[in-house]
């Protein structure tokens, strides 16, 4: 028997750890917005250029965000401003994906960070006229965004995280335009080097019409397979379809471009059935309660990335969060789940 088995087989433990009553946000890219809008003043939602770090004070160092893996740095990806109105002193929430660019390399990271109403960086009312702004209160590197620790020697302006940092903007641009008071091609190599800026715009998904369209084999909900006997289905159609993928092809074909579903404690929409989480996350190492889901990537913000360039895959990205969203100082690590693209047949 093919391993489907066990993955639909304990619905008691991957399919009850999320509610399908949970509403979905879905994230879509828009490129062409007023940067200002990309500002951490502005608490953004967004792919790619550097992080609108929420805390501007305790940024992560390169040392934070080495891969562990392959233990180089990895890259911002992507961040969803998520407050909670239940938690005080999650007024404002954001959680921030970083993302290893080694080719083939699995190395995916996720941060917290949150703040009270009343706090020493932001205005307690917002104001989305407002034009205050600064990357950070600290030194950022000037390449991929991080806390910066070391300068270039020559000129004493540019700041970078890491040596790994440093070199490659020397190669792409600095070595040109070191000292010079002219930096605009420096900055756009820059720029291309980071994973292409984007607002993430958020939309909840309709689900009035949740029916599976014509042509689908199996409808998504739990069971199927198993209320099916074996030997009432021929030997193709169990190795083909796959509920998981299924379900996935269903939502995708609904909203083409989602690239982001958020959901506090709902469920992943698992791409398909191989290599799925099937146990719960670590719990918070801060707090020792339990993680839920929050969001997930969807493979297809590669497309929009062409991930295939660094030699980036994956099925989806599931984000775990503490549950109680503990109280924290400055940045802590959550729990991200790669389901790696399976191999079909
Ligand atoms: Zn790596
Ligand atoms: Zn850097
Ligand atoms: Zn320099
Ligand atoms: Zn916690």
């Amino acid at each position: 028997m093919d391993d489907r088995e066990g993955a639909r087989g304990e619905p008691g433990l991957v399919d009850n750890m999320g509610g399908d009553d949970v509403q979905t946000t879905l994230g879509f890219l828009e490129k062409s917005v007023d940067p200002h809008e990309l500002w951490r003043e502005h608490f953004p939602s967004k792919v790619g250029g550097i992080a609108a770090w929420l805390e501007p004070e305790n940024v992560p160092s390169a040392e934070d965000l080495r891969c562990r893996v392959c233990t180089f740095e990895m890259v911002f990806l992507l961040q969803v401003y998520s407050p909670l109105d239940s938690n005080h002193s999650a007024f404002h929430r954001a959680l921030f994906v970083f993302i290893c660019r080694t080719k083939d390399c699995s190395g995916v990271a996720a941060l917290r960070s949150q703040l009270a109403r009343k706090n020493k960086y932001y205005p307690e009312v917002y104001d989305p006229d407002s034009t205050e702004h600064s990357d950070a209160l600290c030194n950022l590197c000037q390449l991929c965004g991080l806390r910066a620790t070391k300068r270039c020697a020559k000129c004493s302006q540019a700041w970078y995280c890491s040596k790994n940092c440093q070199t490659f903007d020397w190669r792409i641009g600095h070595k040109r335009y070191c000292g010079s008071l002219e930096n605009g091609a420096e900055e756009e190599a820059r720029i291309r080097w980071r994973f292409e800026e984007s607002l993430l715009v958020m939309e909840d998904e309709v689900t009035a019409d949740d029916s599976v369209p014509e042509g689908s084999a199996l409808p998504a909900s739990k069971g199927t397979l198993q209320d099916a006997a074996e030997d009432e289905l021929p030997e193709d159609s169990f190795k083909t379809a796959d509920a998981d993928l299924l379900e996935f092809q269903a939502k995708v074909a609904k909203d083409p471009e989602q690239v982001v579903r958020f959901g506090r404690e709902g469920r992943v929409l698992w791409p398909f059935s191989q290599g799925k989480l099937l146990k719960s996350p670590p719990v918070c190492e801060s707090c020792g309660g339990i993680r839920t889901l929050e969001f997930q990537v969807m493979p297809q913000l590669l497309y929009f990335l062409k991930a295939d360039n660094y030699g980036i895959d994956f099925g989806t990205l599931a984000i775990y969060t503490c549950k109680n969203s503990c109280d924290i100082e400055g940045y802590v690590f959550e729990y991200v789940f790669r389901q790696s693209h399976g191999h079909h047949g």
